[in-house]
């Protein structure tokens, strides 16, 4: 037991380094002709295995939703709390592994990507035997689901009752898996390979388990499924020096030899005394561990060598490439740069290889006898894989369709010549007149490589109005209730007449018009389109209008607030130079809610031109402003987003209507992920007659307010309580007061009610102050005339009164 073995020469390492499995008597024809009957015969062979091998009769095999439930009522607290730190971490782990690839423009016109898919359907085992491994539960079901894995199938098998360990229900609940079921060995494995009986089949198999089931897994994986690796029993090797803990190594031997008696632990020390130090210990702390019969027979294959120098054990190390490599030298660092085979690597003597087995967060499901050389842990990628996509232009194809022929024709396959020759020679390939110039593959590919692969590949929901266009017919197709009512058809989901109308008025083209349930809705259906969640960051001005901020993070997209200069202009070329690589959008905000001031088209044209993503500038509030518009430049920019919304100077804020002005590519895009009906038909029709109005009426009124708006910046200007009125272009005022919280209270207490600013950056003491009509502006100025300040204690004179309301 524990053999020492001092300076072997190499030619002996690969002996010395077998692993217990590789003397095991073959199981393959056993496990083969179970398969093949379980196979023939179904879910009644699968109950007879059950009942010969494990002891119970596996119907009904699901486990109810109750039972998972229930379980959580056996476990005691301490161990639900260890648990859930334990999920924590391994999902704060895993979720870094989740791959995002940018679309690659390999030539002009050629776009390639990878988008990573979870596999649909996943089978997941989890052995019961001796130990409950209910951690198993979470090193599997956590990564399935991040990936997105639709179907998550568990087996594990029950005591002799047929009973599953609670803790490992428990953790399947936890985890959000509900189809577990009661069955283990090797009919487990062929009931989610083959989809036996109540178990659905799955379309890769993970999980550890005893040789039966890794038998299974290997020749299952040969005909109908994949599987994660092949598993076998765990091992341990632990590089130790004369500063190591010899009490810290034992446990850390003897933690691995517990597991089974052929687990395999070696010592590997360049240190004669430390080796004969820690066998000592070992054997001593083995009497003291419940399992010990177990430690004490996979002892039996473990050994303790000595190696003269540390690059000859690193080499030896390497050759064994064990599962868990616990480095425990002063000088750990440097040899974990030499570790060039290894599972998972433990580093430092503090370091158990309990904590990842358990919490830390990195997987434990790891590869066994020597796989380590070829293959890495479980991770999510292990749920997904990577599929390629492609989208050509017309110069794309001219890049590279002659070498495509060229090298088809010379494999002798004319087929795949003639697939692109035909499609050069065709006129569709070249739009008319133009010739396929910058201008042309530019736009859409500049801001396709912005957007996210799975909106670029998304197939957009078809509507029944959709799919239809004509206007005549007897329409059976969208289930509404046939007896007009005038509302009981669904609307236009292209919004035709409604893009055509504010194209008109606005000064653009109806493909470049996005109309969304306020501008709020364009606001967050950009996110979507060009922010990864938890990966992409958006710039936004601070302050600003703080729902750029919210839409982002609701889909955990990272906002960066930047600072504008004191007197609220924009430093544009230090924005620029703050915007990072993941920075997919930036917000500005012309004229800016709340500070007022608009942001110069110069500057605006500067970020569009100079920042590779997204620029939004939200022009909710234009119509009040005497610059104009930026909507023009869309035409210049295809990365430029300009947006304006019905709820301000329309004076339909009911209505919930706002506009995106874009490119016709990035408009396609919202149109893509917007919900098909977006707008409802009142709301479309209320806007249309106030488009088909003569232009001034709304002109009229927007000068009514800006009129209204300079007189109270005056008056406001004079009143003692009052510091600044900031200009404005908008229809409020940024007013910085003496103490803002009291106004604000004074003022409500009059049942007028304006905007505490005061905690917005560079707005200390500010309130804003929408525009009223002129009387309720007096109104205003008449409550302002009655206020006077705060005596030193804090306490307004009029406070008697309010209380008294
Ligand atoms: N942008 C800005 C700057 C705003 O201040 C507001 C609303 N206060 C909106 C957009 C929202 O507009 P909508 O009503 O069109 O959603």
């Amino acid at each position: 037991m524990m053999d020492l073995v001092i300076n072997p020469s190499a030619d002996t390492w690969k002996n010395l380094l077998s692993r217990p499995t590789d003397q095991k008597v073959d199981l393959e024809a056993k496990v083969s002709s179970m398969l093949r009957d379980l196979k023939g015969t179904g879910w009644s062979e699968v109950c007879r295995l059950t009942r010969q091998f494990d002891g119970y009769d596996p119907d009904p095999a699901l486990i109810s939703q109750q039972e998972l439930e229930e379980a959580s009522d056996l476990l005691p607290k301490e161990l639900k709390n260890a648990i859930a730190l334990a999920a924590r971490n391994i999902r704060k782990f895993h979720e870094q592994q989740i791959r995002h690839e940018p679309p690659v423009e390999v030539m002009e016109g050629v776009t390639c990507y990878r988008r990573s898919l979870p596999i649909e359907r996943v089978g997941l085992y989890v052995p019961g035997g001796t130990a409950p491994l209910f951690s198993t539960v979470l090193m599997l079901a956590i990564p399935a689901a991040l990936a997105g894995c639709r179907t998550v199938v568990l087996c594990s098998p029950g005591n002799r009752k047929g009973i599953i360990h609670p803790a490992i229900l428990y953790a399947a609940n936890l985890c959000g898996v509900t189809n577990v079921f009661r069955l283990g060995g090797v009919q487990a494995v062929a009931s989610m390979a083959y989809g036996l009986g109540p178990v659905p089949a799955v379309d890769k198999v993970f999980g550890p388990g005893n040789s039966w089931v890794t038998m299974a897994k290997t020749l299952v994986s040969r005909d109908q499924v994949a599987i994660d690796m092949p598993a076998g029993p765990s091992e341990v090797a632990v590089i130790a020096d004369q500063w190591s803990n010899p009490t810290f190594i034992a446990a850390d031997l003897l933690s691995q030899a517990e597991h089974g008696p052929d687990s395999q632990v070696i010592l590997f020390t360049t240190d004669l005394q430390l080796a004969k130090t820690v066998k000592q210990e070992t054997l001593a702390q083995l009497e003291q561990l419940p399992r010990a019969d177990i430690a004490r027979n996979a002892l039996k294959y473990s050994q303790i060598v000595v190696l003269r120098d540390y690059d000859t054990l690193m080499a030896m190390v390497n050759q064994y490439a064990p599962e868990h490599l616990i480095i425990s030298t002063k000088n750990y660092r440097d040899l974990a740069g030499m570790v060039t085979n290894a599972g998972s690597v433990f580093l430092g003597s503090l370091t158990p290889e309990s904590a990842g087995d358990y919490a830390s967060g990195t997987n434990h499901t790891l590869p066994t006898s020597g796989y380590a050389r070829q293959m890495g842990g479980l991770s999510v990628e292990a749920f997904t894989r990577m599929v390629t996509f492609q989208e050509i232009t017309a110069g794309g194809l001219e890049q590279i369709g002659t070498a495509i022929q060229v090298m088809a024709r010379a494999e002798g396959l004319e087929g795949h010549a003639r697939a692109v020759e035909i499609r050069m020679n065709s006129e569709t390939s070249q739009p008319e007149g133009l010739e396929d110039s910058d201008e042309i593959a530019d736009p859409k590919l500049k801001v396709a490589k912005r957007v996210r692969p799975n909106i670029l590949s998304l197939v957009p929901y078809s509507s029944a109005r959709d799919e239809y266009s004509g206007r005549e017919g007897i329409f059976l197709d969208a289930n509404e209730n046939p007896n007009d009512n005038g509302l009981n058809r669904y609307p236009d989901p292209r919004q035709r007449e409604l893009r055509q109308q504010v194209a008109l008025r606005f000064g653009s083209e109806p493909d470049q018009v996005f109309v969304g349930n306020g501008s709020d809705e364009a606001i967050d259906l950009l996110i979507r389109i060009f922010c990864e969640p938890r990966q992409s960051r958006m710039l936004t001005l601070s302050p600003s209008y703080g729902m750029y901020a919210v839409a982002a993070q609701i889909q955990d997209v990272g906002v960066d607030a930047f600072l504008l200069n004191d007197d609220f202009t924009l430093d544009e070329d230090r924005l620029l130079a703050v915007a990072g690589q993941d920075t997919q959008i930036i917000f500005l905000c012309s004229p800016n809610n709340p500070t007022g001031n608009q942001i110069p088209l110069t500057q605006i044209e500067n970020v569009a031109r100079k920042f590779a993503g997204i620029v939004v500038v939200d022009e909710a509030y234009a119509d009040f402003a005497t610059g104009s518009s930026a909507i023009r430049l869309i035409k210049k920019y295809p990365n430029l987003v300009i947006l304006r919304t019905f709820s301000k100077a329309w004076g339909l804020a009911a209505a919930r209507v706002g506009m995106a002005f874009a490119d016709p590519f990035i408009i396609s895009l919202l149109d893509k992920v917007k919900y098909p009906y977006n707008i409802s038909s009142p709301a479309a029709n209320e806007i249309l007659q106030k488009l088909k109005q003569d232009p001034s009426t709304v002109d009229q009124s927007v000068r009514e307010i800006i009129d209204q708006r300079e007189w109270l910046r005056e008056q406001l200007g004079v009143k003692p309580c009052v510091k600044t009125v900031y200009p404005s272009e908008g229809n409020f005022l940024l007013v910085k007061v003496i103490d803002a919280r009291t106004m604000y209270q004074y003022l409500s207490d009059r049942h007028i009610i304006v905007r505490d600013r005061s905690k917005q950056p560079l707005c200390d003491n500010c309130l804003r102050i929408t525009v009223g009509t002129a009387e309720e502006n007096q109104r205003l100025l008449d409550a302002l005339e009655a206020f006077s300040q705060p005596d030193s204690a804090g306490q307004h004179p009029n406070d008697t009164q309010t209380t008294e309301n």
